[in-house]
């Protein structure tokens, strides 16, 4: 087995505490004493950096929240001087404006052997050739994977997002083995290689390492099959770093936290309190050592479930389950909460691909759900009867999976939008009215 930092990956539980409990108290206090937001926000609570004598104080702390990224926007949660920093990196808007964070030499050090960890992980040696097709800019995605790449070793194409063409060309002119990208990407670029008569044998590639969005774990297995490879998620926020703050292992069952980085915990999104192991709420983050941008107990928004159950990998660090999605994917619709990822599941179930678009919509005060589905040229037929008696059959499917009924609207193949970087599947138009 491999590992790219074995002796804190695979640390005994009580060590890796140590080690928090150790870092915690200083990053309160380095916290406190440079950066007034979060110094008023203590004071606010009365919580003093001495009320902190290690991780399981971190409760006594107040939560910061996207809106008070936004409200600090753009130096108020800075932690050190802006000379001592050496990048800026930025959100992908997602969900609404920007945030900035900054790094120092140090923290992008760190950020880059989280990567590491991961590209080891899913195999990576000096050995192999790692095309990195994550955006490369204010996106954290090209350069966290860039230079986790470099430090493992691996020959690095840093290809950035875009001009498929390209992609594939160098993918096997210069034998990539390991493909980084957004899991909506990588469907992309199987779906092209088929197109251009390329057999999933035909590349040599060995693995992927993808994320930056939420995907199902049908999604992965059509992936691992379009490009025959061993598909690795990957998840993180350029609050926290970017790409890397968790990684899976060979045993594909959920993330690793990069604990002696960052500390997790889950709470309930609408009490704030925080939840056993084994619940599922929104996930919550504590940086232990960062200089540039240091935040503590900030709500991601993410919702999962954190494991401690032994790992075949030797990997000691808690695992976190697949995002269901963001607390704000999720859609009300007709009173029913709705999760996107529920509806790719289903698709893929069905054996659809994984091109589809949600619409929601608002009526005479009824809300409307609509579901474009993009037809495979195989599952696409003249005949209308045949259409809508497909389309009936993935209503039923949809119904008995989210409790009620889309209209379903099957689109001939290659009619919706491919992504390059995030998919954008939902559009919910009551947000606009
Ligand atoms: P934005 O919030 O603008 O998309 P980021 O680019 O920093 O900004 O994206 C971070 C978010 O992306 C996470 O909070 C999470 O919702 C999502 N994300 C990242 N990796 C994954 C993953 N592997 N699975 C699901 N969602 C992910
Ligand atoms: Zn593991």
């Amino acid at each position: 087995m491999n590992y790219y930092q074995p002796e804190i990956e695979t640390a005994p539980n009580d060590e890796i505490r140590r080690i928090q409990n150790e870092k915690i108290v200083k990053q309160v206090r380095y916290v406190y004493d440079n950066v007034p937001y979060y110094r008023d926000l203590m004071d606010k609570k009365g919580v003093t950096p001495d009320d902190i004598k290690g991780v399981d104080d971190i409760k006594k702390l107040p939560f910061l929240t996207k809106d008070d990224l936004r409200e600090a926007y753009p130096y108020g949660l800075l932690g050190t001087d802006l000379k001592n920093c050496i990048r800026i990196q930025s959100t992908s808007g997602t969900t609404g404006k920007r945030v900035v964070a900054f790094y120092t030499q140090k923290d992008i050090d760190m950020w880059e052997e989280c990567c590491a960890r991961a590209v080891v992980a899913a195999g990576g040696t000096n050995e192999d050739v790692c095309q990195v097709c994550y955006g490369y800019g204010l996106f954290t995605g090209g350069a966290g994977l860039n230079g986790g790449s470099q430090k493992v070793g691996c020959l690095t194409l840093p290809m950035s997002s875009g001009n498929t063409d390209r992609q594939i060309q160098f993918m096997m002119d210069l034998n990539a083995t390991i493909l980084c990208c957004t899991p909506s990407y990588a469907a992309y670029i199987g779906e092209s290689l088929a197109e251009r008569g390329y057999k999933p044998e035909d590349n040599k590639l060995k693995a992927g390492i993808f994320g930056a969005e939420p995907w199902t774990e049908e999604m992965r297995q059509s992936i691992e099959k379009s490009l025959g490879i061993k598909a690795y998620d990957i998840y993180g926020l350029t609050e926290t770093s970017g790409p890397g703050v968790a990684f899976e292992c060979s045993e594909q069952s959920g993330m690793h936290i990069n604990e002696d980085h960052f500390y997790a915990e889950i709470i309930d999104p609408e009490t704030g309190e925080t939840l056993p192991e084994g619940e599922k709420g929104e996930l919550v983050f504590t940086s232990l050592d960062k200089e540039g941008f240091p935040l503590l107990r900030y709500r991601t928004k993410d919702i999962c479930i954190l494991s401690r159950k032994k790992c075949s990998c030797g990997r000691t660090h808690v695992k976190m389950t697949k995002p269901l999605g963001r607390s704000d994917d999720m859609m009300i619709i007709r009173g029913v909460n709705v999760f996107p990822s529920q509806i790719e599941t289903v698709l893929l179930k069905e054996g659809y691909p994984p091109n589809y678009e949600i619409v929601v919509d608002r009526v005479n005060n009824s809300d409307t759900f609509d579901i474009y589905v993009e037809c495979t040229p195989e599952l696409f037929s003249d005949k209308i009867s045949e259409m809508q008696e497909n389309e009936k059959k993935l209503n039923l499917a949809m119904r008995s999976m989210l409790g009620i009924g889309p209209k379903i609207h099957l689109v001939p193949p290659k009619t919706i939008a491919r992504s390059e970087g995030k998919a954008v599947r939902v559009i919910d138009k009551r947000k606009l009215h």
